[in-house]
């Protein structure tokens, strides 16, 4: 029993102890992903990500061709050639490569942040072997679960190799000491979640649906669905419930007093409440559906929810080769088709039948001089009040250890 705890409450202590001597890092870059995992996964974790890739067939010149099997993009290393698929791009990006700290949903100039990730993929390009091994462990590990469509759980273990693959130290304390790309991305991960998502997939699905307007060649299509894989690691991170209504950066801004690795805690508490109860997902078309988060995607309760998701995902790489085939971005209209299907994260949050099932853990607020506040919902009390960031993410913690 004590065992069980005891990876956690170390890294918890050292996350404690490097807060004291130090508040600015590397505890900034500590994030709910370091210490999340086990049995609260973070988020839809890779394997989902990598199975939606391989559920849809792309159209090329030579005609369809699996999201597995589709080569977008290949990368000289110093372990040799690395390949990417399009279901590669999907898991891989946000998550694994892009640039921390470079918000396309926060940014005045979309379309250059999204650049900044995309260059990410050259810049940290030493790490993708070993990335790539490491994902190829986790998927043998995990596949006994999905095979019985079970509720995933990811050893904490493939936290702390990720991190070490991407130029910081291994186990759960070196975790904590030295971030790397891996966690440095986590700690900043604000465009996976909500309106920051949904900015973030609109803005790469433009740039890759001009680039299908203009290419001639299959390299250049490729390239197009180089960049329609990033976008789509947001597509999909929208249909998991934990992703839609958590306040993320605002939780993060309005806590600004705390390290940022303890304020993170608070917004997986309720990306992990909503991601094990569900939500009722509502689209542009005002549709509504249930779908449960995160590590749930390949339970009968998400079957729904999985559907949609591999339509919608379908529905966008066949606009980029409709854009290919006609020479036509037809940016408005595609984008318009897309916010269609896609869950509205606004609308879901609004929608009467989850605060009243489901009430957020979280509201934001307009407070004084327009800042917003946080409001917390209390269960026993049934209602919300404001939130105080030390003492909730106390409690959080208390959660995250023994619950
Ligand atoms: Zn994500």
């Amino acid at each position: 029993m004590a065992h069980k705890y005891l990876s956690k409450i170390v890294v918890i202590g050292s996350l404690l102890w490097v807060g004291l001597a130090n508040a600015q890092t590397p505890l900034g870059a500590l994030d709910l992903k370091t210490i999340s995992q086990g049995h609260h996964p973070l988020k839809f974790e890779s394997p989902e990500h990598n199975s939606l890739g391989s559920s849809v067939d792309l159209g090329t010149p030579n005609g369809l061709v699996n999201g597995s099997q589709l080569v977008v993009k290949t990368l000289q290393t110093k372990s040799g050639a690395v390949n990417l698929s399009f279901a590669d791009m999907i898991w891989l990006s946000g998550d694994f490569i892009g640039e921390p700290k470079q918000i396309v949903g926060l940014s005045s100039d979309p379309a250059t942040t999204l650049k900044n990730n995309l260059n990410g993929y050259d810049k940290y390009k030493e790490y993708l072997p070993a990335i790539k091994r490491i994902f190829a462990d986790m998927l043998r590990d995990t596949d006994a679960n999905i095979q019985a469509g079970q509720a995933l759980e990811v050893p904490d273990d493939y936290n702390y190799r990720y991190n070490a693959a991407t130029g910081g130290w291994g186990g759960a304390v070196g975790a904590v000491l030295k971030s790397g790309l891996y966690l440095k991305l986590a700690s900043y991960n604000y465009d996976h979640f909500g309106q920051h998502a949904l900015k973030t997939y609109i803005t790469a699905h433009t740039l890759a649906l001009e680039l299908a307007s203009k290419a001639n060649t299959a390299a250049e299509l490729n390239n197009a669905y180089f960049v329609e894989g990033y976008a789509d690691h947001f597509l999909t991170d929208l249909f998991a419930a934990g992703h839609l209504r958590t306040p993320r950066a605002e939780v993060v801004n309005y806590c600004a007093n705390l390290p940022q690795g303890l304020s993170s805690f608070l917004t997986k508490l309720m990306h992990d409440q909503d991601g094990t109860t569900g939500l009722n997902i509502v689209n542009g078309r005002g549709e509504t559906w249930f779908g449960a988060g995160d590590n749930h995607y390949y339970t009968e309760a998400n079957r729904v929810n999985r559907t949609r998701a591999v339509a919608t995902l379908q529905q966008s790489v066949d606009q980029i080769f409709a854009a290919y085939q006609t020479r036509n971005a037809n940016v408005s209209a595609n984008s318009r088709d897309m916010l269609l299907s896609l869950p509205d994260p606004s609308a879901t949050l609004a929608l009467q039948q989850n605060t009243e099932t489901y009430p957020p853990l979280y509201k934001v607020m307009s407070g004084a001089n327009a800042n917003p506040v946080i409001n917390v919902y209390n269960g026993k009390a049934k209602g919300y009040s404001k939130m105080k960031c030390g003492a909730s993410s106390i409690t959080a913690i208390w959660n995250y250890v023994f619950k």
